[in-house]
């Protein structure tokens, strides 16, 4: 007979998502009538814009004629896209990354989830508490974060470092040494940021213990402010200690379309390994795995990512940004003026609120659907210091958040 793998047993409950969206069919079933306004999950809303658009027809075509046909995509991802990602998003803004150093993938949820894979089953993890639940909870699939405890909501082997209004939103650096660092900016679920200061000092940390930082930067079109980066690579420092992670969902809102990517310089180098290899390169082990595991995004959908660097694309893309920070603002100031103390919002789309009269996040979130149909994600299904916060994206359309906040006012 065989047997499982046991430690998916250990997670608690289902995914938040699903959890959420099981709580709101059961209430649209008791209330066929009730207009509900999704503000929850984390996806985009508007359209491809056009130059993705016309590009994609354009693959779609070169598809169908032998001559232009293309089958399976180059293990780590076609050259012409990583070239412009290399030259857009890292060389036009002063960090030193190589073509060869972008590994293209189907998103930056399967690459959050499986770049644990190429670290030894002793690594100690660090991760800011509110979480991206994925980070934890693909750890404790590979069985690396010992014992679930229900009353704290955490784990025994894992380090948490508690993001809150106390420090506003930015993590510590731990007392207790971590191997890998996993930090999201701007941060989902808190909307917050951190400066290129601040990051500074994780990479020097990071650097000077020995562990390795996994940088999700999955929103950082969403920055307007030059004292916050873009890019991990920004500090000095960072290609011996950083991979980062890349996706074009919420820039150019490819949630559907899966187009992503990871960073790992060549510097990233272990000296010497338990068994005694030497001077092994984490890109290596990043590109067996991808090798072995991994067919490749598909040609159409490259294409696709190649057009968001194009000069049409860019602008259309900012555009599309633009539109999510109109919410992000109207939500943020709706809230205030309604008495909520509100965070984020200002270089990323989440807002995230402290919960009123010291509520817990799912009292709130049975409040606010009960009362104003309006569906949130309760903070502390992203860790226990998110409890007594509460999220609202600024994905769903203008007349959407207008008629979101409008409902919360008079709640
Ligand atoms: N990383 C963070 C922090 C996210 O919030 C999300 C999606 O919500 C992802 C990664 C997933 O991105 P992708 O759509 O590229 O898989």
């Amino acid at each position: 007979m065989y047997t499982l793998n046991e430690n998916y047993l250990k997670l608690p409950g289902s995914y938040l998502f699903s959890g959420i969206a099981k709580k709101v069919a059961a209430y649209q079933k008791a209330h066929p009538d009730a207009d509900i306004i999704r503000l929850g999950i984390g996806d985009v809303t508007q359209p491809l814009c056009k130059a993705v658009i016309d590009e994609l027809h354009k693959a779609v075509d070169e598809m169908a004629s032998a001559d232009t046909f293309k089958g399976y995509a180059p293990d780590l991802g076609y050259e012409f896209l990583r070239h412009a990602m290399a030259e857009n998003d890292y060389r036009n803004n002063g960090c030193d990354i190589a073509d060869d150093e972008i590994f293209i993938s189907d998103g930056a949820k399967s690459d959050s989830a499986n770049i644990q894979e190429i670290f030894g089953q002793d690594v100690k993890l660090a991760v800011c508490d509110p979480v991206y639940p994925v980070y934890v909870d693909s750890n404790v699939m590979a069985g690396r974060c010992g014992d679930y405890d229900e009353k704290t909501g955490m784990w025994s082997n894992v380090i948490y470092m508690p993001c809150t209004a106390e420090n506003g939103f930015a993590p510590e650096l731990p007392t207790e040494t971590p191997d890998l660092i996993y930090l999201c900016f701007p941060n989902n679920p808190t909307g917050e940021v951190i400066t290129r200061d601040e990051l500074q000092k994780w990479v020097d940390y990071a650097n000077k213990v020995g562990a390795i930082i996994i940088y999700d930067a999955a929103y950082e079109a969403y920055i307007t402010d030059p004292s916050i980066p873009h890019s991990i690579y920004e500090c000095k420092g960072a290609r011996t200690c950083a991979i980062e992670l890349r996706s074009f969902s919420k820039n150019a809102g490819f949630t559907g379309l899966r187009l992503g990517a990871t960073i790992i310089p060549h510097d990233i180098v272990v000296a010497k390994t338990a068994i005694g290899k030497e001077n092994v390169e984490l890109h290596s082990l990043w590109a067996r795995r991808h090798g072995t595991k991994y067919n490749g995004a598909p040609y159409i959908v490259q294409r696709a990512g190649l057009a968001c660097y194009s000069e049409e694309g860019k602008a259309q893309i900012k555009e599309q940004v633009a539109t999510y920070m109109k919410n992000a603002k109207y939500i943020k100031n709706g809230l205030k003026e309604a008495g909520y103390t509100v965070y984020g919002g200002e270089n990323s789309p989440y807002v995230w609120l402290k919960t009123p009269d010291n509520m817990t996040s799912w009292e709130f979130f049975d409040m606010l659907l009960e009362k104003a149909n309006v569906v949130g994600t309760p903070g502390s299904g992203f860790g226990p210091s998110g409890e007594h916060y509460f999220r609202l994206t600024a994905f769903g359309s203008y007349e959407n958040s207008v008629r979101a906040i409008e409902r919360i006012k008079n709640m």
